[in-house]
């Protein structure tokens, strides 16, 4: 049994016919956690949705409705990149909920994953990119309303910027500042290409993100820090662009919750990529932001964004060593 709960439903499962986001692949991960004795049937706990009290904290009225009702313009379904239909929208609602869960189960047992959500594309009055509803950024205003917590810090390592993220939470910051340059912190390899980071001021919710700067989306909002990797990011360059990020974010920021968004997709066979981490690198990824967590005793909740790997077991074995590698650091904690 786990030192913590996953958060999972059958109805995660997006209906969007034969796509490049591989929908099925929450179902995949569950049945691969228990086959391989990760977890068993009691770790998992089943969320409800999310209400549109609780959608409506991020999300605007009019769009809202408009989901509700199925009038998105063509144009808007167009941006989304995946059909609407009803079904769709509650899988999207679910996932919020599950969010929700993830975030309160997370500030008793430290640490909480959600086997769906980190639908970081989407804006309080519009999708894109894949995402409907925002339900990282619902779970924090939801944990805020409820007193939970006051502050909180977005993570978000998929490979495509976090865009949604940064607009939501962009009316809470001042203006953008230059941070101290990250090379003289960083060690690189000589001669590899060099990233840039740049940096905001938060309000109550600081956000980092860390994605491939040639990629979609083309106009990336600003987030606290942004870290806009070159192509062909290895392994040992981002995981020391990562330290360098968590440790500027948590000099100048103290969250009640911080919410990891652990994409997949910087995997060097991903189909919508251009990083080129490995499985091993992606695994180490995950053991050092549930280290820092855990050191800083920040209760951490995790949703899963994107994977588009040419293989979806591959996509699988990098979201359940995300699992595996909470287990492994949590694990002494009980
Ligand atoms: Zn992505």
């Amino acid at each position: 049994m786990l030192p913590f709960k996953l958060i999972y439903s059958d109805a995660y499962f997006l209906p969007i016919g034969e796509h490049v986001f591989p929908a099925e692949k929450y179902r995949r991960i569950r049945d691969r956690l228990i086959s391989t004795g990760v977890a068993d049937a009691n770790d998992f706990l089943e969320p409800q949705p999310a209400t549109d009290q609780d959608i409506l904290l991020v999300h605007k009225p009019e769009y809202v409705q408009k989901l509700k009702t199925g009038t998105l313009s063509p144009r808007e379904e167009l941006e989304m990149e995946i059909p609407y239909s009803r079904d769709l929208a509650e899988a999207f609602w679910l996932a919020a909920g599950g969010s929700i869960l993830a975030a309160r189960q997370s500030l008793t047992d430290k640490v909480c994953i959600s086997i769906g959500g980190g639908f970081h594309h989407a804006f309080p009055d519009h999708g894109e990119g894949f995402c409907m509803i925002h339900d990282v950024a619902v779970a924090i205003r939801r944990m805020q309303r409820d007193d939970k917590i006051r502050t909180a810090m977005t993570l978000d390592c998929d490979v495509h910027q976090g865009n949604g993220t940064a607009a939501i939470f962009a009316g809470t910051r001042t203006a953008s500042a230059l941070l101290p340059s990250s090379t003289s912190t960083v060690q690189q390899p000589e001669g590899a290409p060099r990233g840039k980071m740049r940096g905001a001021h938060a309000g109550d919710v600081f956000t980092i993100s860390l994605h491939q700067h040639n990629n979609y989306p083309l106009h990336k909002p600003p987030s606290s820090i942004d870290v806009d990797l070159p192509d062909g990011t290895g392994d040992d360059d981002y995981l020391a662009w990562l330290d360098n990020a968590i440790s500027s974010g948590l000099r100048q920021f103290e969250p009640d919750l911080l919410c990891y968004i652990a994409g997949a997709d910087p995997y060097r066979e991903d189909q919508l990529g251009g990083l080129n981490l490995t499985i091993e690198g992606l695994k180490k990824r995950d053991e050092l932001v549930f280290r820092v967590a855990r050191t800083h005793n920040i209760p951490v909740m995790v949703t899963y964004a994107g994977g588009y790997a040419r293989r979806i077991e591959d996509t699988v074995t990098i979201h359940c060593n995300t699992v595996i590698a909470a287990k492994e650091i949590f694990a002494s904690l009980k």
